[in-house]
């Protein structure tokens, strides 16, 4: 097998206190790489800015100026860490034979990529790093995130067990990836639906390098739940068995009540009435809102609205004209720089 063309496919989304850092980590990573001729010297590392309001997109292209190396994309907003992966996998996949996704903060090891491109060598389509401990966690995230991955089990839900977004996907993997229509991508989730030959490799999860979590607990927990709503129908389910419970519990409370009425003391008390009311009202309540959950995302998905739209490609190149305006001066260069390039 010829040497495979790797890119690196790095989100991010405010990460200015880091991404200095990162950069020059997983440059030096990639040269190692090519030079032990692990994989072509056309491998990248492509930085895809999520809609950050700081100065990480400034890093990115300045970066880029210095290193062929080193590429960016520009989402035109900020559309979130799944799509902007998916912008990232998308954009890279004509021209890499595999892809490696690892979050801007360094959280994962990147001496695991060494393995995950090892394991791709000797044909597996998708390589999954797996953490072998949550010690760098907290008492909370362990707890929640390893819930997660229990409750998403018992619903049903095949994923990796503490597995992130830390992945190397082939091109075939990426390429089928691109039919998977949805809207709400979850790619936790969805890419062992892809299925193909998979492995795993484990390493030691880290803490942040710089910076703080772009996933507050109210982003986790939305993060959570859609996961949960996308690929599960088991809590309508529940809800209806809950329904049809406390229906039979009424019931026999309604037998009793009027035995109660007929045979005995009479004089019976307004708490129970209105706690049956509450009960019931809050029971119906609930259930609305998880039916109206799945008719929104109906909704959302019916509407097939694009995951993401890139503002500028530094990968993928040209720039039109009007973006180098509006970039200025060093954006200028880079253009003519390529230009130059292409022509020799
Ligand atoms: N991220 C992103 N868009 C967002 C939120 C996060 O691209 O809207 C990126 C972020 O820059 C980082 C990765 O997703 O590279 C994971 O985020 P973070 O490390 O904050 O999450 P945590 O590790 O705390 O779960
Ligand atoms: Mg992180």
């Amino acid at each position: 097998m010829n040497i495979p063309i790797l890119t690196i496919i790095v989100p991010c989304y405010n990460e200015q206190e880091v991404l200095g850092e990162t950069i020059e980590q997983l440059k030096a990573k990639l040269e190692q790489m090519i030079i032990g001729k692990m994989v072509s010297d056309k491998s990248k590392i492509l930085f895809v800015d999520d809609g950050s309001k700081d100065s990480t997109w400034h890093m990115i292209y300045k970066a880029s100026l210095k290193n062929e190396m080193i590429k960016g994309l520009k989402l035109s907003r900020n559309v979130g860490h799944q799509n902007a992966l998916l912008a990232g996998l998308f954009s890279a996949k004509m021209s890499s034979d595999c892809m490696v996704t690892i979050d801007a903060d360094l959280q994962d090891d990147v001496d695991a990529i060494n393995e995950m491109v090892k394991k791709y060598i000797e044909g597996y389509e998708v390589v999954y790093g797996v953490r072998s401990s949550r010690e760098s966690d907290t008492f909370f995230k362990r707890f929640t995130a390893e819930g997660f991955y229990k409750l998403m089990d018992k619903l049903g839900v095949k994923l990796v067990f503490n597995h992130a977004d830390f992945r190397l996907m082939g091109r075939r993997a990426v390429e089928e990836l691109e039919h998977f229509a949805e809207s709400n991508m979850f790619l936790r989730g969805i890419v062992p639906l892809i299925g193909f030959n998979s492995a795993n490799v484990y390493y030691e999860r880290k803490e942040r390098l710089a910076g703080e979590t772009k996933y507050p607990l109210k982003k986790m927990l939305a993060f959570a739940f859609d996961g949960i709503t996308s690929f599960s129908v088991t809590p309508i389910r529940i809800v209806m068995l809950v329904g049809c419970l406390s229906f039979i519990v009424s019931l026999i409370f309604g037998i009793y009540f009027l035995a109660l009425k007929y045979f005995g003391d009479t004089e019976l008390g307004w708490t129970s009435l209105i706690t049956s009311i509450w009960l019931i009202g809050g029971l119906q309540l609930i259930a609305l809102g998880l039916v109206g959950e799945y008719i929104g995302k109906i909704y959302k998905e019916t509407k097939r609205r694009p995951k993401f739209i890139i503002d500028v490609d530094l990968f993928n190149l040209p720039v039109p004209r009007r973006l180098v305006n509006r970039e200025g001066a060093e954006y200028e260069s880079i253009v003519e720089t390529r230009k130059l390039s292409e022509n020799n």
